[in-house]
């Protein structure tokens, strides 16, 4: 197994110093004159201060000869780590790139295909219908992604892994400079299968683990073989040395200190590199249901997901991620802002949980719709003031 661990201290200290260089000199080599360059590093200053919650990085994670300071971020070193912050370098010259171009990630639901049935999924409704997307319009899919330098794709569904084969002949097509990902139950997730997705391409796993506890997470999966499928995912994707993330839907009853506490020393047992919290919402499974946080438990995540990032006994434990936490202060990073959601249909959509375009990914009028997303913003009245 090759190395696969935290980086923390003076170690860190010093990536973080190596990224800084690397980013001065890149925007020197670009922008030259000393106006420009000025202009171009404040922005990205501005960028930073916008998404870190203490002065240095808090952890990132080894894997696999990179460095990884959140799972949605490109590892360090390579071609793609530094697409978003040229990118709000270009902002800050008034040289924005298209909307295409400007994404940080594209999620895309692969199949309508799935063995399970989740007390919240929000692909409820397409499940196991017929699917109408080819593996050859998933080619073109990323033709599109490739020729605008998209540089992070995530897999989702339906259960990426019901069709191993074609998610491996999508990583090898792909392009060996964007970093795939796959959100997973653990399905499938066998040794064997772990190491051929990472031959193939993929670089990171978000694996669902809604508990703690085996039959906590088998009924809200609905499913008395899921934790452990999820179980056996987890030590696979590490032997395979791909960066691994569990993710937790925070439900009312999971939403408090001590359970919260129980998951984060759960997922560092099981050796994930980061722990990624989602909040419920009412759409899918839920529609019509009062499963969304209140101010009240989501003070307590806010606090919490501080607690655990910066104190200094907490440091053993994974990074926690947190784009709510991010996205209520900053505004939401979904509606073509840095990301999009591409449908099992193939259909644009803000994100996974808000639904209000119809536009094709492969037809002509896409960057219109990315447009129109943007100036609309996030529909969730949470997430106000989308970046730009
Ligand atoms: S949440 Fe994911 S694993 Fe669960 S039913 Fe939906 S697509 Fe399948």
């Amino acid at each position: 197994m090759r190395d696969n661990h935290q980086i923390r201290g003076l170690h860190l200290a010093f990536i973080e110093w190596r990224i800084k260089l690397f980013i001065v000199a890149r925007m020197a080599l670009r922008f030259p004159r000393p106006n420009q360059l000025i202009k171009a590093l404040k922005g990205i200053v501005a960028f930073k201060s916008r998404f870190t919650i203490s002065k240095g990085l808090p952890k990132a994670v080894r894997s696999n000869g990179r460095t990884f300071i959140s799972c949605n971020a490109n590892g360090f070193p390579s071609k793609n780590f530094f697409r978003p912050v040229e990118i709000q370098a270009l902002k800050a010259l008034n040289q924005p790139p298209n909307h295409l171009e400007a994404l940080a990630v594209v999620q895309i639901a692969l199949t309508k295909k799935c063995p399970l049935n989740c007390e919240h999924c929000f692909e409820a409704e397409a499940l196991n219908q017929k699917e109408t997307l080819t593996l050859d319009d998933h080619k073109r899919i990323l033709d599109k992604l490739r020729s605008a330098g998209v540089p992070m794709v995530h897999y989702a569904g339906g259960e990426p892994m019901t069709n191993v084969q074609d998610l491996i002949e999508l990583l090898k097509y792909g392009d060996k400079n964007v970093d795939f990902s796959i959100f997973t139950s653990g399905f499938k997730m066998s040794e064997e299968n772990a190491f051929l997705l990472k031959e193939a391409g993929l670089t990171g796993v978000y694996l669902s683990i809604d508990h703690y506890l085996p039959e906590k997470h088998n009924a809200f999966r609905r499913n008395d073989k899921v934790f452990q499928w999820a179980l056996d995912a987890a030590a696979n994707v590490r032997k395979a040395d791909m960066v691994l993330t569990f993710t937790l839907c925070v439900t009312k009853e999971m939403c408090n200190r001590e359970d919260l506490l129980a998951y984060m020393r759960f997922a560092a047992e099981n050796k994930a590199s980061f722990v990624m919290f989602l909040e419920p919402r009412a759409v899918g499974n839920y529609a019509g249901m009062e499963v969304e946080l209140s101010h009240e438990e989501i003070a307590v995540l806010d606090a919490f997901f501080m607690e655990v990032n910066t104190k200094k006994e907490f440091q053993q434990l994974p990074l926690l991620v947190y784009p709510a936490f991010q996205y209520r202060s900053l505004g939401c990073a979904g509606a073509a802002s840095m990301m999009i959601y591409v449908d099992t249909d193939g259909y644009i959509q803000a994100c996974p949980y808000c639904r209000n375009k119809s536009t094709h990914i492969l037809g002509s009028e896409y960057l219109e719709t990315l447009s129109d997303l943007q100036a609309q913003g996030c529909s969730n009245p949470a997430f106000v003031n989308p970046l730009n």
